[in-house]
């Protein structure tokens, strides 16, 4: 299922009401670093970002796009994905309802992110035995594709990014 729902002037109001809620500038850069990353349609780095950022707007820094990182984080509109290297990926969060578990392949390093909706309901309800409030979680499985990736059969990983 593609989550294409999400109207883009609407995120771009919410993105400048965030900045403007947290007494920051509307600056072309940021946005131009809002825009790049909306335009991914799957995980990025903060160093693919700042490339694709640029694209838009030259005069992009790399200092602005690693402190844009974690205004857009606490936005709700990216989201940060960790799957422990030692640098993290991000994403679009077009779909902000919906918990996400990362399936990823251990032959490709390729994240695959797969509705889990009944996730949310599980750490809520391990959390409530200690009278205790979820914060965040997270599933991460690591799997290999049936059909391996020297023949032509691997099924996932050979499949465009999007599809989810
Ligand atoms: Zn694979």
């Amino acid at each position: 299922m593609v989550n294409s729902s999400v109207n883009p002037d609407e995120v771009h109001n919410t993105f400048r009401e965030f900045l403007s809620s947290k007494g920051l500038r509307v600056t072309n850069q940021r946005l131009a670093i809002f825009d790049a990353a909306y335009k991914h349609e799957d995980h990025f780095t903060a160093e693919e970002l700042l490339e694709a950022a640029r694209a838009i707007d030259d005069t992009v820094s790399r200092a602005t796009v690693y402190r844009a990182l974690p205004i857009l984080t606490e936005s709700g509109l990216i989201r940060e994905v960790d799957v422990g290297r030692d640098y993290k990926f991000y994403m679009a969060n077009r779909n902000a309802n919906t918990f996400k578990a990362q399936v990823i392949c251990v032959e490709t390093d390729k994240i695959f992110e797969i509705d889990a909706p009944f996730m949310e309901w599980y750490g809520k309800t391990v959390a409530d035995k200690l009278g205790m409030e979820v914060v965040s979680q997270r599933l991460q499985v690591m799997a290999r594709c049936k059909g391996g990736h020297d023949s032509k059969t691997c099924e996932n990983c050979d499949k465009p990014a999007s599809q989810s």
